[in-house]
């Protein structure tokens, strides 16, 4: 039976938590099925060559596989196709396309754009310590410009193809006005790097930029198990994505497919719940005397970092509840300490002048009771200094809770 030409009528207009729900899962009940079926098939049988060859062909001119069976792991995967079907969908895309990682996300985006002749990035620092890398090194053979906000539009030149900002930024949590921003790139594509604010609590392409990048091992896998990376756009940089994606292979394997999009399902509950604890972490540390700064984005979110006066490597030591662990995003509540680990990567004095210093350390707050998180995080910020280092004094608070 064939249970997909099935027609139920137009779908009505469904809030984000009933999109994360159901999303990428429309054909399920036609099926009789109920959690979707995860395909692990490496390789597709065909007895017609001619007509293969046919899909391939039509699959390198337009980086869109014609209906039918896929063909090869690499070109399409349908378990895949469904973590893709529901990011497009709750980022308000066209099309979403996955990869192995975010790192093979964004190389991809550059190498696509580098493909046209457009080797020129416009960046906003800071950006997650290996996307930095990435672009400061040149390691795609693209050149980059880093520049505030206020500077991309005289940044930009005739070959510039990208315009790259992550906002709430990691370690950092600065924001940026995308909508501005967008306005400031004219007609040259803004890349949005979401992976913090997720479409639970912003949605990018609402606001003007062209391009959203999740690193989806964090929230939208959300427990720390699954490493992914996807790319939401307009279908016609899609099928640019997806024959790059098949030429360079860094594909998003089925079964981390299969745990993202069980993992969209709960994104806006882990989102809302992680969030009032990170909102209540934020307060009492804006009014802690150990504590000089707290940046916690506008946009809200579970994402916290913080300033300390004393030794950031005696918090990192003293947590026991809390994971002293880099990434984010898990269930469980996750510290480290940047310009160690995230950001290491990254130039001392390109670190400093992003505001990455070192007494800063980011926090990822989970699921946890928040009086569990507190008690842990409030005996490791008194964590006796180690044997030889002279204490450091707590001065006087000098801010509180601003995202900047
Ligand atoms: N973008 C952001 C904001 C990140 O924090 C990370 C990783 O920490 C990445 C991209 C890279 O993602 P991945 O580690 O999945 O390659």
């Amino acid at each position: 039976m064939d249970t997909d030409s099935q027609d139920r009528g137009p779908a009505a207009p469904r809030a984000l938590a009933t999109e994360a729900v159901h999303a990428g899962r429309d054909d399920l009940a036609g099926r009789g099925l109920h959690a979707p079926p995860i395909d692990l098939s490496t390789t597709y049988p065909s007895y017609d060559s001619a007509a293969e060859a046919a899909r391939i062909d039509a699959f390198a001119a337009t980086g869109v596989l014609p209906d039918g069976p896929p063909v090869y792991a690499r070109l399409d995967n349908p378990t895949t196709g469904r973590f893709e079907t529901a990011l497009a969908r709750l980022e308000g895309a066209d099309s979403a396309v996955a990869f192995a990682s975010g790192m093979a996300a964004l190389t991809a985006v550059l190498l696509a754009r580098a493909a046209e002749g457009l080797r020129h990035v416009v960046a906003v620092r800071p950006l997650y310590g290996c996307s930095d890398h990435l672009l400061d090194a040149g390691l795609l053979g693209t050149e980059v410009a880093w520049v505030d906000p206020a500077g991309v539009a005289d940044a930009i030149r005739p070959d510039t193809g990208l315009v790259i900002v992550e906002t709430p930024a990691n370690p950092t949590l600065a924001e940026v006005d995308i909508r501005a921003l967008a306005h400031a790139c004219g007609t040259v594509p803004l890349l949005v790097d979401n992976t913090f604010a997720t479409p639970v609590l912003q949605r990018p392409l609402t606001q003007g930029a062209r391009i959203v990048l999740h690193s989806a091992t964090k929230y939208l896998g959300g427990h720390g198990d699954v490493m992914g990376g996807v790319v939401a756009c307009d279908e016609e940089f899609a099928r640019r994505l997806r024959q790059v994606r098949f030429a360079t292979g860094a594909v998003l394997h089925p079964l981390a497919g299969y745990l993202l999009l069980r993992g969209l399902a709960t994104l806006p509950v882990r989102i809302r719940a992680a969030s009032a604890s990170a909102a209540e972490l934020v307060r009492r540390l804006a009014a802690d005397p150990r504590v000089a700064r707290v940046h916690h984005p506008s946009v809200g979110g579970a994402m916290i970092s913080f300033e300390v006066y004393g030794d950031p490597h005696r918090v990192i030591a003293g947590v026991r509840l809390i994971t002293p662990a880099v990434s984010l995003g898990s269930v469980d509540t996750l510290i480290q300490h940047p310009a160690s680990i995230s950001h290491r990567i990254v130039a001392e004095t390109d670190r400093r002048s992003a505001g990455v210093g070192d007494r800063l350390l980011r926090m990822s707050v989970g699921l946890e009771d928040v009086e569990d998180l507190w008690l842990d995080l409030d005996r490791a910020l008194s964590a006796p200094p180690a044997p030889g280092t002279a204490p450091t004094h707590a001065r006087a608070r000098e801010s509180s809770a601003a995202g900047r």
